[in-house]
């Protein structure tokens, strides 16, 4: 398996040539941030651990790369949702049938609190989205790769764009990069994501560049200009990307480029989270289609 290294190519975008990391075919079944995340977990000795417990989303991407990586690791996973609706449990699909199939055991409770849950001592505990930080072991060899590729391109001037949830990705590689990292937020607005750089990271000057969006958009709910940038971006690029994150990632990459100069590079990582379009497209494609 492949896990390191993944490819990087070119695509247009409104007119612009720009460069796009594939991080979504490092591997078919680990694949995008959450492997960066969780590599850590994948290679380092783990002898003494027999369980890990998260949190999420029962459709979370974190929870299928979860459940790939208990798999390879042989380590019971127990994921804890506050709730599953009823349409999913009579229909399994996405993240959270995949994550079933692969051994997770999915725990239903509302009350559900990581503060305040007793660690045994064979268990480990990781905070929802893999905020923590171990994730920046695999993040920084994200940031040697692209150095490294930089580098052998000549290329000096580069921004690097990627959409944030928990914004770990972000910071961790504006931390290890010295080409500027921009990203833009899907889940909380600007300053929830401010803060969350913070509690990773205290020296501001390693934080990522946050573009602020003239409109407020809220996670996991139904946009067309969403919509309408994941089809061109389809149509014209044939690479599939996720309807969560990343339409906000290139709006904010259109938004960006209106007053860029003309001779910086761009960068933009695909970060995966493809089998979460199972659910997201349908649901699209009944509000806006017909
Ligand atoms: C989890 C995820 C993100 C957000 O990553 P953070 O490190 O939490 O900011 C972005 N894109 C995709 C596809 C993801 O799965």
């Amino acid at each position: 398996m492949n896990y390191i290294n993944s490819p990087t190519e070119k695509i247009k975008f409104k007119n612009k040539e720009i460069y796009l990391k594939r991080d979504d075919l490092l591997d078919k079944h680990f694949s995008g941030n959450k492997a960066r995340k969780f590599y850590y977990y994948l290679v380092n000795d783990l002898t003494n651990i027999d369980k890990i417990i998260s949190f999420g989303s029962a459709q979370a991407n974190s929870l299928y790369s979860l459940s790939v990586l208990g798999k390879i690791r042989e380590i019971n996973i127990d994921f804890y949702v506050n709730h599953i609706s009823s349409y999913l449990k009579e229909n399994p699909h996405g993240n959270y049938k995949k994550a079933i199939e692969n051994g997770v055991n999915i725990i239903e409770d509302k009350n559900f609190d990581f503060k305040t849950y007793e660690l045994k001592e064979n268990e480990i505990l990781i905070e929802e989205g893999a905020r923590v930080k171990e994730a920046q072991f695999g993040i920084k060899i994200l940031a040697q790769e692209i150095t490294k590729w930089a580098e052998e391109k000549k290329i000096e001037k580069l921004k690097i764009f990627l959409p944030s949830g928990t914004g770990t990705t972000a910071l961790f590689l504006q931390k290890h990069l010295k080409f500027e990292v921009y990203t833009v937020s899907c889940v909380g607005g600007s300053e929830y994501l401010k803060k969350q750089f913070f509690s990773l990271e205290k020296d501001e000057k390693y934080h990522p560049k946050i573009i602020d969006m003239p409109k407020k958009y809220h996670f996991g709910k139904l946009y067309k200009e969403f919509f309408e940038i994941y089809n061109e971006l389809l149509e014209t690029t044939k690479i599939e990307f996720d309807l969560l994150y990343d339409p906000l990632g290139f709006l904010s990459l259109e938004q960006y480029l209106k007053s860029s100069k003309k001779e910086e590079e761009i960068l933009y990582i695909h970060q995966g989270g493809i089998l979460g379009n199972e659910s997201m497209k349908p649901r699209y494609e009944r509000k806006f289609n017909k």
